[in-house]
């Protein structure tokens, strides 16, 4: 892979990297259609990344399916499936880790000691892999895609990190691999969450400005679904990461809740301009 993308950038062209865990659906896709939007040649990651996942988490279980998705990728004309395998990551030996404190510990940081290590740690090897110009993160991960803007940052990578927006299912559920796991009922329950986030966004366009009111919705919301289990929902700046008190420059609400034995995320990214607020779920 080193190789193939040295030879690409010594012919001047962009390499536009998406990494991706696998068990790939439309989010995914959104992300191949931004890169190639601006960069060839497009290379996609595979790699279900043991170091992001806690001792209890479901790394044995997450769905893998190399297969069908070489079969889409193919479809979508990407020019290269980067897809290692967890001894050629982190051969016998490996001690080298990335840590974004702060960023990282926060929000999921909290609930998943270690993950936002395990994180930026491969990105950080597949950039140096891939070298690309930019990469590719889907908003849905928002914590996610601004720890690896901070690592970017703060150890002078050169490549660019681009943040596409979420995509849904027809009920609103944001698409995630993960959402595999959900029963039919449980897949009913989980739009509970963006619909929680379409009520803040009614709120704020009636006026509501107040942090602690507008994540009390998110939770009496949720809590009409008895399926769903409300683990963090909280109101923060978009770039620090920290809580809000009052709505003010760009802020996202972000949620992470179980339903049943699943933990899914959503966000509404909420953007002060003209006096008002418009919001972007
Ligand atoms: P994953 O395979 O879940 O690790 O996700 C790989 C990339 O796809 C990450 O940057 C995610 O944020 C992004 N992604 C996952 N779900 C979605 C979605 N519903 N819409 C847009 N991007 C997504």
């Amino acid at each position: 892979m080193k190789q193939v993308c040295r030879a690409a950038q010594a012919e001047g062209r962009l390499i536009g990297l998406v990494p991706t865990m696998g068990a790939l659906h439309d989010g995914h896709s959104s992300l191949v259609r931004a890169a190639q939007q601006r960069c060839s040649p497009v290379v996609v990651s595979i790699f279900v990344n043991p170091a992001q996942f806690g001792p209890n988490e479901d790394l044995a279980n997450y769905p893998r399916q190399m297969e069908r998705d070489r079969g889409l990728l193919e479809e979508l004309r990407v020019d290269y499936l980067f897809a290692p395998t967890a001894a050629e990551i982190y051969p016998a030996g490996f001690q080298s880790y990335v840590n974004v404190d702060g960023l990282g510990d926060k929000l999921e940081g909290r609930s998943r000691p270690g993950h936002f290590r395990g994180v930026a740690t491969v990105v950080l090897k597949l950039f140096e892999i891939a070298r690309p110009q930019a990469a590719f993160f889907g908003r849905k991960d928002a914590q996610q895609a601004r720890v690896i803007e901070r690592m970017t940052a703060d150890l002078n990578l050169d490549t660019e990190i681009v943040v596409c927006p979420t995509v849904r299912e027809p009920g609103g559920l944001a698409m995630s691999s993960r959402n595999a796991y959900l029963s039919a009922e449980e897949r009913a329950a989980a739009t509970a969450l963006s619909r929680s986030l379409r009520a803040v966004a009614n709120e704020i366009a009636r006026g509501e400005r107040d942090a602690l009111r507008l994540t009390a919705i998110i939770r009496e919301q949720l809590s009409k679904e008895p399926l769903a289990h409300v683990d963090y929902a909280e109101i923060v700046d978009k770039n620090t990461l920290e809580r809000v008190t009052l709505l003010r420059g760009q802020c996202y609400a972000l949620l992470a809740a179980h339903v049943g034995k699943t933990r899914l995320l959503d966000n509404l990214l909420i953007c002060e301009s003209g006096g008002g607020f418009t919001v972007s779920l």
